[in-house]
């Protein structure tokens, strides 16, 4: 006998996972790469390989304030003390060589004298009449930074599809590399639907609300490093729409639109994509962001968002993200997933997979969990305001008590919970 369908999985409905393998399967990187310095390069992705050309460290160094001198000696260091024959700063090296029972004053990064293969720290040592005395053994080579123990010249540093963030660049700049080849940035038409949708900087007229999708994709995108066309707001009419995607394909390589791919009778996008483009439309079985549209525009990959402002976050984050890293020529590792405990109970109603709104932070003994972030709803914005996090729910899960442990995706972007939250 057929077991009856829950409403909430219609035999149209495509899992989850299918669908993001389809879009990655799908998605290819964007040609064409660009040379920039490095000041520019923050957030980029690296279109060739970093090698290095030279050894980090290049000299070895000192990494204390003390006194550098030759292992052979130390007998004398402990015992006699060592004749201080002069000075090493950092940039001003030490020009002589240690002779037997010697030794420099070193200060850190300061290079090693010919001679010297060890640093006592200044607190390790008395100095009286010109000679330091060691006051407790040390191994060989101690407090010395060796050149290429970091790097090695030759070594491949950074592979190409790696995203550049501070530190990348920072090692970058310490190499001496002044310029990186980095993939081009991609340019995403984006344009809104509703005839209710109202732009910033007007009144409200009756029954509308401000058009915060077109905000919430442009700052996602811009955080991606992608060159944003904003095509505004585009109305509930097939011929507005027709002369959306008209001109997103025109200067585009991906168009993300928002609203208007349910089944409502002012839902056009999808049937006048269809017109345009090779389209997968998927009814996926999560939550929120059921109706979502893929497909291929002209040379354009197309993206149709659901228009709820929480469908909206959570597809884009979970689908648009990971593609736009794929053609940004970024090898994007699946998202790091925790397993964290419920510092409070959670409602789940069992047949889609959900994505909750979640705050990660310390419980009242100071481990590691996660909260709901606030009421659920898909057109709630001050819960994804206060979130950091997607809390993962498999679709058969029901409610959840506190102290259950579920599946946490850390979210890019900050979250701020309010100040009386608990
Ligand atoms: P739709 O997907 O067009 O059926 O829209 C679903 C819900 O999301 C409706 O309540 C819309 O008013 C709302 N919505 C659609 N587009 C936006 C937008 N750009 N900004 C904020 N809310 C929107
Ligand atoms: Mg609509």
């Amino acid at each position: 006998m057929d077991r009856p369908v829950p409403p909430d999985c219609t035999p149209e409905s495509l899992g989850f996972e299918a669908a993001l393998a389809q879009v990655l399967r799908t998605v290819r990187p964007l040609p064409g790469a660009e040379t920039l310095a490095l000041t520019d390069a923050l957030g980029r992705v690296l279109a060739a390989p970093l090698i290095a050309t030279m050894d980090l460290q290049p000299w070895p160094n000192s990494a204390m304030d003390g006194y550098a001198f030759a292992f052979a000696d130390l007998d004398t260091a402990l015992g006699a003390g060592l004749e201080l024959v002069g000075t090493a700063l950092a940039g001003h090296p030490f020009t002589g060589r240690l002779g037997r029972g010697q030794c420099v004053r070193i200060l850190t990064g300061a290079v090693l004298p010919d001679g010297a293969d060890t640093v006592a720290m200044q607190e390790d040592v008395t100095r009286a009449d010109g000679r330091v005395r060691l006051q407790r053994a040390l191994p060989v080579g101690a407090n010395v930074r060796a050149p290429g123990e970091d790097v090695r010249a030759g070594q491949t540093v950074l592979p190409a599809g790696s995203r550049l963030g501070p530190a990348q660049i920072a090692l970058a700049a310490a190499l001496g590399q002044g310029t990186v080849a980095v993939h081009r940035r991609p340019r995403v038409a984006l344009f809104t639907s509703g005839d209710e949708l109202t732009p910033l900087g007007r009144p409200l007229g009756p029954g509308a609300i401000y058009d915060s999708n077109r905000y919430l994709l442009r700052a996602m995108l811009q955080e991606l490093g992608a060159e944003v066309v904003d095509l505004g707001i585009v109305a509930d009419d097939p011929a507005a729409v027709r002369g959306a995607f008209a001109a997103a394909r025109a200067q585009a390589d991906v168009v993300i639109s928002s609203g208007g791919v349910s089944v409502g009778d002012a839902d056009y996008v999808r049937d006048v994509f269809a017109e345009f483009g090779d389209i997968h439309f998927w009814r996926i079985a999560m939550k929120p962001g059921r109706p979502l549209a893929f497909g291929r525009l002209g040379e354009s990959w197309f993206f149709g968002l659901p228009g709820n402002p929480l469908s909206t976050a959570v597809t884009f984050h979970e689908f648009v993200r990971p593609a736009l890293r794929l053609l940004e020529g970024e090898t994007p590792a699946p998202p790091l997933r925790l397993q964290l405990p419920l510092l409070g109970p959670l409602h789940k109603v069992p047949g889609r997979l959900d994505f909750q709104r979640g705050i990660v932070g310390p419980g009242p003994d100071g481990r590691l969990g996660v909260r709901s972030a606030g009421p659920q709803g898909s057109h709630v914005m001050s819960s994804l305001a206060a979130a950091n996090c997607l809390i993962v729910l498999p679709a058969a899960s029901g409610d959840l008590p506190a102290g259950a442990t579920v599946t946490v995706e850390l979210l890019p972007w900050p979250g701020t919970p309010p100040r009386d939250m608990p």
